[in-house]
């Protein structure tokens, strides 16, 4: 067992992968990855790498969840067996299926379900490797394949952490952090609308710190956000490109 270490933040003040507290992991995504989906997007948050897949909207089964005036979206949030260093049953979690709906009521907000009454979206989210954070890596890979899927949306939904680590809030804690730090505060948000579609808190946080967290995990959720309408355009840019070579 490797011993856990003492300070999560040294003398410079570096966190234990390099990063100064107000800073986010690498991150990349990419969409349309996947063919047989209506829409898709694969992320590499920090150590974190994440596929999302969507279908639809088609209709809606088993029959009697039908919504006479809306679409039902569902989530489901895998985790798989080698995503962890201890493997992880393939069977679903409770925690599983309590981040599946998290995951759904943050993307809720973002979709306009009046359009496609009697119908059914469902996004896959397999976590190929886990390294904390995965709930708002997910959120963001999910809304890229909502959009790649061509549903109509109010805005993109981007999310990111902030916690407390050895006495300092800090941005997008890893795995490391998330359990040895005293706090953790998940938001999604919709930059656009200037919306918080998920606010979580595991741990304990002064009214100031939660507020602080709050402000650099949404700071966090733009520079995603900039990251994200990449991805998307970058898909299209491809398309663009195919079609003139035909
Ligand atoms: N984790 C793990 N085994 C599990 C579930 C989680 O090792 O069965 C790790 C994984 O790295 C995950 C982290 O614990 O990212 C934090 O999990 P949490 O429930 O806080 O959700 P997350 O931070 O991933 O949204």
């Amino acid at each position: 067992m490797n011993e856990k270490p003492k300070k999560l933040i040294n003398t410079k003040g570096l966190r234990l992968d390099g990063r100064k507290p107000n800073e986010l992991r690498s991150v990349k995504i990419d969409v349309g990855i996947l063919p047989n989906a209506d829409g898709s997007a694969y992320i590499e948050h920090g150590k974190n790498k994440i596929l999302a897949g969507a279908f639809g909207p088609r209709e809606m089964h088993p029959k009697h969840l039908q919504q006479a005036d809306r679409m039902v979206l569902r989530c489901r949030y895998h985790m798989a067996p080698f995503s962890v260093p201890e493997r992880k049953s393939p069977a679903p979690s409770r925690r599983e299926n309590e981040l599946s709906k998290v995951i759904r009521d943050a993307l809720l907000p973002a979709v306009f379900i009046e359009n496609y009454p009697r119908t059914g979206v469902d996004v896959f989210i397999e976590v190929l490797q886990a390294d904390g954070g995965t709930r708002c890596a997910s959120i963001t890979a999910a809304s890229l394949a909502l959009a790649d899927a061509g549903i109509p949306m109010r805005d993109l939904v981007v999310a990111c952490a902030a916690g407390k680590v050895d006495n300092k809030i800090a941005l997008d804690l890893m795995d490391i952090e998330d359990k040895i730090g005293t706090a953790d505060v998940p938001v999604a948000y919709m930059p656009n609308l200037n919306a918080i579609t998920l606010l979580q808190m595991d741990g304990k946080l002064s009214l100031k710190e939660f507020e602080n967290a709050v402000e650099i995990a949404t700071g966090g959720c733009k520079q995603i956000y900039e990251i994200q309408k990449e991805a998307l355009k970058k898909k299209y840019e491809i398309i663009e490109q195919e079609e003139e070579v035909e």
